[in-house]
């Protein structure tokens, strides 16, 4: 049960309740009031002014105070993009990148596009004439591929900073190499936290800019016991506040990730509609790193009168997207995350408790337009004591070899002394390059081969850039960038709506094929492709056609990159050659089934199991191996596919010894039974 009825019940008079703007007031405010409204605008002449005297600035301000959309735009109106130079902005994340382009263009007056556009992976909406451009931070780093000293740019914002994702610790290194030689280049690192000193010493004590925030309190409300199913409780506070709380005032709660954002919104859609038309409308809103762009605009639309709106988001809204008009968080203290064992060089995405300045971070989101409250599906106890004080920076936590093998590219192959702002573990290192070289893209002497640097090319991770061009031995170049692309958003393929659900399953078992997951996929897109790519056909057979435009989408840019590495197009039907070529980049994560009957990986003799919705869920073919593995309940591998053990020996032939491909069982036999190994084989 939660207990926040005390909370709810209280005369919160609605004036305390009221943002400062109501959204309709704010519709009616130019644009040009609403940037000078944000609290960065005071401090425009002087951040000019300090980007002129130094060539690196640190710039701290709470979330929404203007850093990503009004800094550029400033640097724009001061003349940075004289001499045909363009001002380049990093985010984390691809849906703040296309959203806060969005928004900027709007406020420049120009298309989207044109003066401000935005570059994502697969996506890349600039042109000649884009001199303001937000981008990924992963394709920033990319761009160094083509571009090593960023000729093309007169000032580069890092923004996010504090987010500490992988790729953008990866940029502090380079641009802080780039910015000795390039003094005429800008930098920016902005954060919305207490990192600045620490950035401030990484580059070489650049001075620090504190854009003062607006804040107003937020009251803070814990759980009295732990929840024991903390969906149910936030869709219970959702409705309590609905039904409590004066209106305007907007609620914004954090979830883990879509499956879990999708479940929460039907289940709320549900309990909305059985309490009929006596309560005032609810606006549920989802919010998600996929979410497709159409969708992505809704969430910043005003507030209707007399409406509430719910904001359903993964910590995407924790700082890189504001919404404003929140009166109300719900904290659920969850994060999805990837973590990685070096050791075994199995990477998880796990469902793991938030650090307490993420918590502070979302309560924050509660207090920008008036004063606000927290609701924290936890105990006080918990914030306590079991929440980390500060995130641990992806670079510790997870699989570099991606960023390996673009480092590499680069020429930079002294990793261990790579100017790291917090140095990644050694042995993470090394299974990095481990892997690289067992997929063939290094040689003994750890330099790029000429496959690794086909590999390079793709803006994938290495057992997929390495899938990818093994189609061209395999002669199925078609069929593996269909698997690649559908692969890439496969999460939400199928559409399963509560209400049909066995309608839904049924549709979608009528697409299994006998090899697995990689063959239904690639089965699903070939289907849809002879329907002319239609959308009715996608509705009838329960698959989510805006899922499916993006493959195609992501097909076509993977075909364009074939085509630079002169690989040629051509298809084959021929199933084994097809898994043969997945194979030569996924072969590390083979899994067999051992005599108990439970599937261990090859190598590490690792228990996992193959996920419920994989087609192989009840055939249990002897060997299978798998795309990833998630974390749950259980170690759950998706996407699978049957595959023989000799073929693992073929694609990469001194990963496997050949005791890694007997019965996993026999290791564990205990030796009084005395049969010999062969024997067991039998
Ligand atoms: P910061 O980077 O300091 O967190 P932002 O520049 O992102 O702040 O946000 C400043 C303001 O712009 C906020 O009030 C936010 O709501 C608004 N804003 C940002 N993106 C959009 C968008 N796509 N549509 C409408 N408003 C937006
Ligand atoms: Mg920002």
């Amino acid at each position: 049960t939660i207990d926040f009825a005390e909370a709810l019940q209280m005369p919160g008079t609605s004036e305390e309740l009221t943002p400062q703007l109501t959204s309709a007031e704010k519709r009616k405010l130019t644009i040009e009031e609403t940037r000078k409204s944000l609290p960065v605008y005071a401090f425009r002449e002087q951040f000019i002014e300090a980007i002129k005297q130094y060539q690196v600035i640190i710039i701290e301000g709470e979330t929404g105070s203007g850093k990503t959309t009004q800094l550029p735009q400033y640097l724009y109106e001061a003349g940075f993009c004289e001499g045909k130079k363009r001002i380049g902005c990093t985010q984390p994340r691809r849906v703040a990148a296309m959203s806060v382009a969005a928004r900027v263009a709007e406020e420049v007056g120009s298309k989207l596009g044109s003066t401000v556009g935005y570059s994502i992976r697969f996506e890349d909406c600039t042109t000649e004439r884009t001199m303001i451009k937000y981008m990924t931070d992963g394709m920033l780093l990319r761009e160094f591929l083509n571009e090593p000293d960023l000729a093309s740019y007169s000032v580069m914002m890092i923004d996010e900073a504090h987010e500490r994702t992988l790729h953008t610790d990866i940029l502090f290194g380079l641009v802080k190499d780039i910015a000795r030689f390039r003094k005429d280049l800008k930098l920016l690192i902005s954060s919305a936290t207490l990192d600045a000193k620490k950035f401030s010493r990484f580059f070489d004590d650049a001075p620090i800019f504190q854009i003062p925030g607006r804040r107003f309190p937020v009251q803070i409300y814990y759980t009295k016991a732990p929840e024991a199913d903390y969906i149910d409780a936030a869709i219970i506070s959702i409705l309590q506040i609905h039904l409590t709380q004066p209106l305007p005032g907007d609620i914004l709660v954090f979830l883990t990730g879509q499956e879990e954002i999708e479940t929460v919104q039907e289940a709320l859609t549900e309990r909305i509609k059985n309490l009929g038309s006596r309560i005032k409308e609810l606006v549920i809103l989802p919010v998600y790193a996929n979410l497709p762009s159409d969708m992505q605009v809704k969430i910043f639309e005003p507030t209707p009168p007399n409406a509430r709106k719910v904001v359903l988001a993964t910590n995407i809204a924790e700082t890189s997207v504001t919404i404003d008009g929140i009166a109300y968080v719900i904290d659920l203290g969850f994060v999805k995350q990837t973590s990685f064992d070096a050791r075994s060089g199995v990477e998880y995405l796990n469902v793991v408790t938030i650090s307490k300045a993420a918590a502070n971070q979302r309560a924050g989101r509660a207090g920008r337009t008036g004063p606000g409250k927290c609701f924290r599906l936890y105990t006080a106890w918990a914030y306590k004591h079991e929440l980390e004080d500060q995130p641990i920076p992806e670079i510790q936590r997870t699989n570099l070899g991606n960023v390996v093998l673009m480092l590499l590219s680069l020429g930079i192959h002294d990793l261990v002394h790579f100017d790291f702002l917090d140095p990644p573990p050694h042995e993470t290192l090394v299974a990095a390059l481990e892997h690289l070289f067992a997929l063939g893209a290094l040689n003994h002497k750890g330099m790029l081969t000429k496959l690794g640097r086909r590999m390079a090319e793709f803006p994938c991770d290495p057992s997929m850039s390495k899938m990818l061009v093994a189609s061209e031995k395999y002669e199925c170049t078609e069929e593996i960038i269909t698997i690649a692309a559908m692969l890439s958003v496969n999460a939400a393929v199928f559409y399963r709506p509560k209400a049909m659900i066995i309608h839904a399953d049924t549709a979608r078992k009528s697409f299994w094929s006998p090899g697995g997951d990689h063959l239904t996929l690639l089965s699903i897109y070939n289907k849809w492709k002879e329907t002319n790519f239609s959308m009715q056909w996608c509705m009838e057979n329960f698959i989510q056609y805006r899922t499916m435009k993006r493959a195609r989408e992501i097909r076509e840019q993977l075909k364009g990159l074939l085509e630079r590495v002169e690989i040629e197009p051509k298809s084959s039907t021929d199933t084994i050659a097809i898994r043969k070529a997945i194979t030569s980049g996924y072969f590390k994560n083979l899994a067999g089934l051992d005599k108990s009957g439970q599937y261990k990986t090859a190598k590490q003799r690792h228990t996992v199991q193959i996920h419920p919705n994989s087609c192989l869920f009840e055939d249990r073919p002897r060997w299978i191996i798998y795309y990833e593995l998630v974390f749950t309940t259980k170690e759950f591998m998706r996407e699978v596919m049957e595959v023989e053990s000799n073929w693992v020996q073929e694609v990469a032939p001194h990963y496997y010894k050949s005791g890694d491909l007997e019965d996993p069982t026999n290791k564990k036999m205990p030796k009084q039974r005395g049969k010999t190994k062969a024997e067991l084989m039998q």
